[in-house]
């Protein structure tokens, strides 16, 4: 049994005291929920306050991104080993960062194997953009992303990585993907690469969320599908009762 993880990518949004509010506003809305695991991705400035802010709460922290290398002459940028001291999730490859920032699948794999090896817990996004989608490469597409960012990742370390499906089209659209078609994608695409690196039990082992234009009111149908383990949510992390609005309806 696989325990659906929601995690809120809150991208470039929220001042400190913004991030500080909203946490405490989802930490009450999630007292009760237990068997959804819940994560936070403020921006780098709000790490240490959220942190603080989440205290005993069973809520965990994600940083959006990091470098691979643990120190030196690399401006501007932010290492496993100063995250590892904040939070336990980074997200990787998000199509944000593949798109306006040059983030490759090597660059992926590199930063995801960084991660493992300073304990943090990779989110490692994948998906088809528009084109790739009407012309039938999602699989193949997506398929490679996973076996790329997998490569050289021993199985132990394997099963430890979220992976994030996140079909481009559908993220900050409103116009989610057909869940059927996602819980497909995930079972053929992800889980099928995943078994072909490691074998089926690994695959089966590893959580592999939804994320695109996910709401309070879409997230059940969702949920209720076996390949899928929770949200990567974007736009509705940002208010307390819709982010909690989805949590409990990836509890079902
Ligand atoms: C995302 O950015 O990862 C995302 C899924 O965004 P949204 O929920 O806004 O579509």
């Amino acid at each position: 049994m696989r325990t659906p993880i929601v995690a809120g990518n809150w991208k470039m949004h929220k001042t400190i005291a913004e991030a500080v509010e909203l946490t405490r506003g989802i930490r009450r809305g999630v007292m009760d929920i237990k068997n959804v695991e819940v994560v936070l991705g403020p921006p780098f400035t709000a790490l240490a306050a959220v942190r603080e802010a989440i205290g005993p709460a069973k809520i965990g922290l994600a940083a959006q991104n990091m470098y691979f290398e643990e120190q030196g002459a690399f401006t501007g940028e932010i290492s496993p080993l100063m995250l590892a001291e904040l939070c336990q999730y980074v997200i990787l490859g998000h199509s944000e960062r593949r798109q306006y920032f040059g983030e490759t699948d090597g660059g992926v794999n590199n930063k995801a194997k960084s991660a493992l090896v300073h304990g943090l817990t990779p989110i490692i996004c994948v998906g088809e953009n528009l084109e790739q989608n009407q012309s039938g490469e999602t699989e193949t597409i997506v398929g490679g992303q996973v076996r790329a960012a997998f490569e050289g990742i021993s199985a132990d370390d394997a099963s430890q990585i979220v992976v994030a499906y996140e079909p481009i089209w559908a993220i900050g659209t409103g116009l989610a993907a057909v869940p059927a078609e996602v819980n497909s994608i995930i079972g053929l695409s992800i889980r099928g690469a995943l078994a072909d690196l490691y074998g089926e039990g690994v695959s089966q082992s590893i959580r592999v969320q939804y994320g695109g234009s996910v709401k309070p009111d879409n997230m059940a149908d969702f949920a209720i599908l076996s390949e899928i383990d929770g949200a990567l949510v974007g736009g509705a992390s940002l208010k307390a009762d819709s982010f909690v609005g989805i949590i409990k309806a990836a509890s079902v």
